[in-house]
C-alpha cells in the first residue's frame, strides 16, 4: 500500500488527508500550522517536521497549497532551502491539488522531469463538503502515465477524475469553472435579494428557480441566503466554505488568462471587481456567499 506525503492540511488538505488514511494508507502530514497535523496525528498521520521529511521516500507526494507561489517555493526550494523536487525518490509521483496559475504549474513539470520525475496538476472542485466526503471533482493536466498512477490516491478523495490535457491544463479549465461559479454566485445573490425586496420569502423563491431555467449549483448546493438551507456557510455566518480572498485569487488568474490568450470575459471582470471590493471590506476570510450581502439593505 502507498505510503504517500500529504502537505498543506488547511479546509481542503485536512479533509482530502483524513480520506486516504480512511482508505488504508499510510499518510505522512506536514503543514505550518501544528494544530492542523494534530488533528490528522489523532486519526491516524504520521507527523512530519519538515516537508522535505514528509516527502522523502514517499511513493506519492499530495500538495494543497494557497498560491503558486506557495508551490513554487515547495517543489523548487527558495534560497539555500531544498526543494521537494530536490530530496524526493525518481519514482516518487507528485500531484499539486492547489488552485495556482497555468504558468507556475508548467514550470515545476518542466523542472520535475528534468530531474526524471512525474509532476501533475490537479485542482479540485467540490468545495469543503465534497473534500469531507471523499466526493471531489478532479482536474488533472499531465501526461497519460501520471493521470493513470494517480488513479489510486485520487479515486480515495474524489468521485470524477477527469483529464484535462497535459501539464497546465487541469488549471486552465479549473479557473474557468471557477470564473462561471463567481458569475453565478453574483446573478443568484441578486435575484434573491431583488425576490426579497419585492417581499418573497427566499425558501420559496429558490425552490421555483432551482427547478427552472435560472437553475444552477449555488441554488442547489450553496444558497448565499442565510436560512434557506442547512449546512452551507450563509447559515453558520459565512464561516467555513471557499474563501473570498481565494476567490479574489482566481478571479486574477482567470484574469490573467483571459489576457494572455485575449479572450473576453466581461462577466467574468465584473465578478472579479465586485470580489476585490467586497475583500476591501474586510470579508476576505468569510466565505465566498457573503458576496449576498453586498445587494442587501444595510442593517440599523
Ligand atoms: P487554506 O488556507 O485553508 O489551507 C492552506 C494550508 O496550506 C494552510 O493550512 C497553510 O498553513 C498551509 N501552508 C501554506 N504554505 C505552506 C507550506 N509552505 N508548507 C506547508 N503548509 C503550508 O486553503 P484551502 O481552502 O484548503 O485551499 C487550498 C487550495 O485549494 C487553494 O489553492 C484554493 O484555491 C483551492 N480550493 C479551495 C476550495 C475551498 O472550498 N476551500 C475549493 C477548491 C479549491
Amino acid at each position: 500500500m502507498s505510503t504517500v506525503a500529504f502537505i498543506g492540511l488547511g479546509n481542503m488538505g485536512g479533509p482530502m488527508a483524513a480520506n486516504l488514511l480512511k482508505a488504508g494508507m499510510t499518510v505522512r502530514v506536514f503543514d505550518l500550522v501544528h494544530t492542523a497535523m494534530q488533528t490528522l496525528a489523532e486519526q491516524g498521520a504520521l507527523v512530519s517536521s519538515t516537508a522535505c521529511g514528509a516527502a522523502a521516500g514517499a511513493n506519492v507526494v499530495i500538495t494543497m497549497l494557497p498560491a503558486g507561489k506557495h508551490v513554487k517555493n515547495l517543489y523548487l526550494g527558495s534560497g539555500s532551502e531544498k526543494g521537494l523536487l530536490d530530496v524526493v525518490a525518481s519514482d516518487t509521483l507528485l500531484i499539486d491539488c492547489s488552485t495556482i496559475d497555468a504558468q507556475s504549474a508548467q514550470l515545476v513539470a518542466t523542472q520535475a522531469a528534468k530531474n526524471g520525475l512525474e509532476f501533475m496538476d490537479a485542482p479540485v472542485s467540490g468545495g469543503t463538503s465534497g473534500a469531507a466526503a471523499g466526493t471531489l471533482t478532479f482536474i488533472c493536466g499531465g501526461s497519460d502515465t501520471a493521470f493513470e498512477r494517480a488513479q489510486p490516491v485520487l479515486n480515495a478523495m474524489g468521485k470524477n477524475i477527469f483529464h484535462a490535457g497535459g501539464p497546465g491544463a487541469g488549471q486552465i479549465a479549473k479557473i474557468c469553472n471557477n470564473m462561471l461559479l463567481s458569475v453565478l454566485m453574483v446573478g443568484t445573490s441578486e435575484a434573491l435579494q431583488m425576490g426579497i425586496d419585492h417581499g418573497l420569502d427566499p425558501k420559496v423563491l429558490s425552490n421555483i428557480m432551482k427547478v427552472s431555467s435560472g437553475g444552477n449549483w449555488t441554488l442547489e448546493k450553496y444558497n448565499p441566503c442565510p436560512g434557506v438551507m442547512e449546512n452551507v456557510p450563509s447559515s453558520k455566518g459565512y464561516q467555513g466554505g471557499f474563501m473570498v480572498d481565494l476567490m479574489v485569487k482566481d478571479l486574477g488568474l482567470s484574469f490573467e488568462a483571459a489576457l494572455l490568450s485575449n479572450s473576453s470575459t466581461p462577466m467574468g471582470a465584473l465578478a472579479r471587481s465586485l470580489y476585490v471590493s467586497h475583500a476591501r471590506q474586510g470579508n476576505g476570510h468569510r466565505d465566498f456567499s457573503s458576496i449576498f450581502e453586498q445587494f442587501a439593505p444595510l442593517k440599523k
